[in-house]
């Protein structure tokens, strides 16, 4: 499932920022994202969304991420369809507690079946509609089981069903005839009291794919999710012509003050264990136990690969993330998604995907240049291997096979090169780091990163893949700009301002 999105350049989607060491504090819950190289917007969930509004904004809206995170609901969803009317707040704790007073739209999923809407938040989102005016957007596709925002639905009459949505959809109402319609595929509605509602979109078979009613003194839409943009860069905002119209002219019913802040809500529960804070809500409590567990046994086999302890300040809390899809890192707070690989019932994919996220917190201050997202899981996989998991060398094995069907003598492609492929790049980072150790170790991995703290100050401007191979270099007391040129890296040593032996 593309949960993530295909811009994620990390094998769990994961996402980290460059800009770590900047004077900007990381905000509670906003996070700089690196994709591949390519850096995305940064956005700053804690504050007001910087959104380029004109004129004040009329729409104060709550994207709900605590059921099920996603990168599109963090903030993508409104610079797509609301970018220049209202600002965005991301909901990250238990949906029945948070201050809807001064919103007027809230976004909500189907969400996943291990983290059910709460009775007390069905009815929480009831009052905000029905008693306050607010606007709910919910988007939801039926399925086996069903999704647990059908809670929230059957709550106004409205019913997901199993039945797929046929080809070509129909605009109906306010969203004009002619209107082509965009659909990624999804499921009809089944309506209690269909004279209630107005169908603004059916399928080939005249049944309801988004539906919108008056519900007390606010507004209902629920519809299938593919209706709407999916990819974390945000370049898909399908249906924007009639999509931003639909939310805006139901939500501004409601009057918001624009001159209050508009401020993200933090996931409210905590637990100290240590050094480190476990963060959750009332509905991700029950992972941050198991999740822990894994941290626990991973950490020293961290310590040992690299021979040193995390940077300082680094890894102080652990966010439990409601979602399969992956994790990401901030260096001092690392967010695990709580179920990936299928987790408890697997252990080595969370096993790789905790010292994966984890070891950033190891490699920072300074980022590493090209293999940023390869170390931290070859340190994921070293992980794996010291505690005995087949999967480990498996791994391994798979990726340099990978990057050999490119390169077959792993001598011909320059994987810093813009155009190398992802295979090469992840293959020939995993061969260096096994080659080192073959030929370097035990320990060679220990002895990068103890010559890279002992060489690399933290108020370096910058690290670059020349600085990389000078520190490996000083590291095993070995000139290798020339081993890494006959692996085809654009390396030179006259790049460098650290002295190579
Ligand atoms: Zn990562």
């Amino acid at each position: 499932m593309p949960l993530l999105g295909s811009a994620i350049g990390c094998r769990y989607r994961c996402a980290m920022p460059r800009t770590f060491v900047s004077a900007r504090r990381p905000a509670r819950s906003g996070w700089s994202m690196v994709a591949g190289s390519v850096a995305l917007p940064a956005f700053a969930s804690g504050l007001a969304a910087p959104g380029a509004v004109a004129a004040p904004p009329t729409v104060h809206s709550v994207c709900d991420i605590s059921h099920e995170f996603t990168f599109y609901l963090d903030g993508r969803f409104h610079r797509q369809y609301l970018a220049d009317h209202g600002r965005d707040a991301r909901n990250w704790g238990t949906l029945h507690k948070l201050d809807l007073s001064n919103s007027n739209l809230l976004v909500l999923v189907g969400g996943n079946d291990r983290v059910p809407y709460a009775e007390a938040s069905a009815e929480h989102v009831a009052d905000f509609v029905e008693r306050d005016g607010g606007t709910l957007l919910l988007m939801i596709d039926g399925g086996d089981p069903m999704p647990p925002g059908e809670t929230v639905a059957r709550r106004f009459g409205a019913m997901p069903t199993t039945d797929r949505a046929r080809p070509p959809l129909k605009g109906m109402a306010e969203v004009p005839e002619e209107t082509e319609i965009e659909f990624r595929g999804g499921t009809v509605l089944a309506l209690e009291d269909p004279t209630a509602w107005t169908v603004l979109v059916e399928d080939a078979g005249g049944r309801p794919v988004l539906a919108a009613r008056r519900a007390g003194a606010g507004h209902v839409i629920v519809g299938s999710r593919g209706l709407f943009g999916q990819k974390p860069d945000a370049s898909d905002p399908i249906n924007a012509s009639w999509v931003t119209p639909m939310l805006v002219g139901r939500a501004e019913q409601k009057p918001i003050d624009p001159k209050l802040r508009h401020r993200s809500t933090s996931a409210e529960r905590s637990r100290q264990v240590g050094p480190l804070t476990l963060e959750f809500h009332e509905g991700t409590e029950k992972f941050a136990e198991a999740i822990h567990e894994v941290y626990k046994e991973v950490r020293p086999h961290l310590v040992a690969i690299t021979g040193v302890e995390p940077s300082p300040g680094m890894i102080t809390s652990m966010l439990m993330l409601p979602t399969g899809g992956g994790g990401f890192s901030s260096g001092r707070r690392i967010a695990i998604g709580a179920w990936w690989g299928d987790y408890p019932k697997r252990r080595y994919p969370m096993i790789e995907l905790i010292a994966h996220e984890a070891g950033h917190s190891w490699v920072l201050p300074h980022p590493e240049p090209l293999w940023n997202e390869p170390i931290a899981t070859w340190l994921g996989i070293e992980t794996g291997r010291r505690l005995g998991f087949p999967e480990a060398e498996a791994t391994i094995a798979r990726q340099i096979a990978k990057a050999k069907r490119h390169d077959p003598s792993l001598d011909a492609i320059d994987p810093t090169a813009p155009d190398a492929h992802r295979d090469v790049v992840w293959g020939k980072c995993y061969f260096v780091f096994e080659e080192l150790e073959r030929s370097h170790g035990p320990g060679a991995m220990a002895k990068y990163f103890q010559a890279k703290r002992r060489l690399v100050p933290a108020d370096r401007p910058s690290y670059s893949m020349d600085d990389a191979v000078a520190v490996w270099s000083a590291a095993v007391g070995e000139d290798l700009f020339p081993w890494f040129r006959s692996l085809a890296f654009d390396v030179d040593r006259s790049r460098t301002d650290l002295a190579t032996p």
